[in-house]
């Protein structure tokens, strides 16, 4: 399948998954924007490292998801925005009556508000070139619930449900828009945790991964960068043309519970 032509822009992507699903879009040939709310070197690298590896047009631009006017004009610096990735997210863990006020705005705004600021700008511009891809990272938190993640799962269930209002607002449109659900997702950031969670619960690196982080997820796997990745870029192919308004869910069997 070929992306050659279009122009993705991925928020939150010099990391992660937002990284792994901007590099398979260029793989598959699209130009991609790279962001976060940093201004690095190494931010900027990263593009250019995609760009060399891939043959397309890759640029880093710094915005700040938390803000929705920088939120905004990310998708107006691009200038093109065919496929949306809506990914940038942040995690804070603390009963609701603890929960910092500061922390739920925070999360509120990066995960769930940025999604409708970039796609209220980006919807203009899919329809301008009569093609158009929104996918939306939510997460098995998108589905169901924990304790103690009040701000996030609120947040990615809100995404879901803008997920399914602007398919419903795009049905009769080539533009569909859909969420990406994962499970438990091995990203530095989740294997950084690992030799505390050995630490704190006196247990090998196996019984942390299998009784303590994948304890709800029946794979006892991790899910991988590349798999939500290649299931954007499926997401982006004719073959799910069709497919708009729903959610996938990539967990290991973990809402099947
Ligand atoms: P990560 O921390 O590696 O990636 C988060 C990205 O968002 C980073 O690039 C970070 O720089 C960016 N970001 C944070 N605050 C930002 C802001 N204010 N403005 C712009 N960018 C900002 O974590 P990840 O695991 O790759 O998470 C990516 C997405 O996947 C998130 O939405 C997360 O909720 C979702 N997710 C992750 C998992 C998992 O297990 N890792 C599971 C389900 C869903």
């Amino acid at each position: 399948m070929s992306l050659t032509g279009k122009t993705a822009v991925v928020t939150g992507s010099n990391s992660g998954i937002g990284l792994g699903i901007a590099r398979e879009l260029a793989r598959a040939g699209a130009d991609v924007v790279i962001n976060s709310f940093t201004d690095t070197d190494e931010d900027h690298a990263l593009a250019e490292g995609i760009a060399s590896e891939c043959g397309v047009t890759a640029r880093y631009i710094q915005a700040d998801m938390s803000s929705a006017d920088a939120a905004r004009a990310l998708i107006e610096t691009a200038g093109r925005c065919d496929i949306l990735v809506n990914n940038a997210g942040i995690q804070h863990v603390a009963p609701v009556d603890q929960f910092p006020p500061e922390k739920w705005d925070a999360i509120l705004a990066i995960n769930l508000s940025s999604a409708f600021h970039t796609a209220a700008v980006a919807l203009p511009m899919m329809r301008q070139a009569g093609w158009g891809r929104i996918v939306n990272v939510a997460s098995a938190h998108g589905l169901t619930a924990s304790p103690y993640k009040s701000a996030y799962i609120a947040a990615k269930h809100g995404v879901v449900g803008l997920t399914k209002t602007v398919a419903l607002e795009t049905a009769e449109e080539p533009i569909t828009c859909n969420a990406i659900c994962p499970g438990y997702v091995l990203t530095p950031i989740i294997e950084s945790q690992i030799p505390d969670q050995m630490k704190t619960h006196g247990l090998s690196r196996d019984q942390v991964i299998r009784d303590v982080m994948l304890v709800r997820q029946p794979s006892k796997d991790f899910v991988t960068v590349e798999q939500v990745a290649g299931t954007a870029v499926f997401l982006c192919s004719d073959a799910a043309a069709q497919i708009t308004g729903t959610t996938i869910s990539v967990d290991g069997g973990w809402t099947a519970l």
